[in-house]
């Protein structure tokens, strides 16, 4: 099947299941949804929301947060895992956030992807679900695995697979999309065992195609 034709069904399908896809991070404004996708890296959304209740608990703001002590950062993150790093990364960043932006997350993807701990997927993710700017589409590891098992593309590389779903899906619907996927990966097509069977994308998926073929 040529290529706008097949995204244009999945798009079609997943806007049929995920109408209003979002992040299942929890968040009040830009800044906590910054640090939160920082931690998020390598730790699932429901432990990340339990470090952060009480993380924006304590320091509800960049400026308090910047000035807290690292031990205790440290310790707050630490259920997420790689908890040094991420400690000095959201302390960092939210140093960066008042020595440079006025205390507010800014609204651009050059200037976000300055600061400690971001890269584009997280200011891809940070744009589009908190300002609704569509700079990109966030390939995070469920994006990964779903466009390659649907055969959207061959490419490996997060930076490839962006591109190449940003040439197919419509840029109003860049930061939805990514969601959606996030969302499908999460709950049918898991990276142990894909629910192919019960999967309404399987009608256009290689993946799935080739599981009904063998199965
Ligand atoms: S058919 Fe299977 S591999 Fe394809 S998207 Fe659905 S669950 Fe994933």
């Amino acid at each position: 099947m040529e290529d706008h034709s097949l995204i244009q069904k999945i798009v079609a399908r997943l806007e049929q299941l995920y109408p209003q896809a979002s992040l299942e991070l929890v968040y009040r404004n830009p800044f906590e949804l910054l640090i939160a996708v920082i931690l998020s890296a390598q730790c699932t959304d429901e432990r990340v929301n339990q470090v952060t209740e009480r993380l924006f608990r304590e320091y509800p703001t960049p400026a308090a947060l910047a000035a807290a002590p690292l031990e205790t950062v440290e310790d707050i993150v630490r259920p997420t895992g790689f908890y040094r790093n991420k400690a000095k990364a959201v302390k960092g960043c939210a140093a960066r956030l008042v020595e440079d932006h006025g205390g507010d997350v800014p609204k651009t993807l050059e200037a976000l992807v300055r600061l400690p701990g971001v890269g584009r997927k997280t200011a891809a993710m940070v744009l589009g679900n908190a300002y609704g700017i569509q700079e990109g589409i966030a390939v995070d590891t469920h994006v990964l695995r779903v466009s390659q098992r649907l055969g959207i593309t061959r490419e490996k590389s997060p930076e490839a697979v962006e591109s190449r779903l940003m040439a197919l899906v419509p840029r109003e619907k860049w930061t939805w999309f990514s969601n959606a996927l996030i969302l499908h990966g999460r709950r049918v097509c898991t990276a142990k065992k894909p629910s192919c069977p019960r999967c309404t994308l399987a009608d256009w998926c290689a993946y799935g195609r080739e599981a009904s073929r063998s199965g």
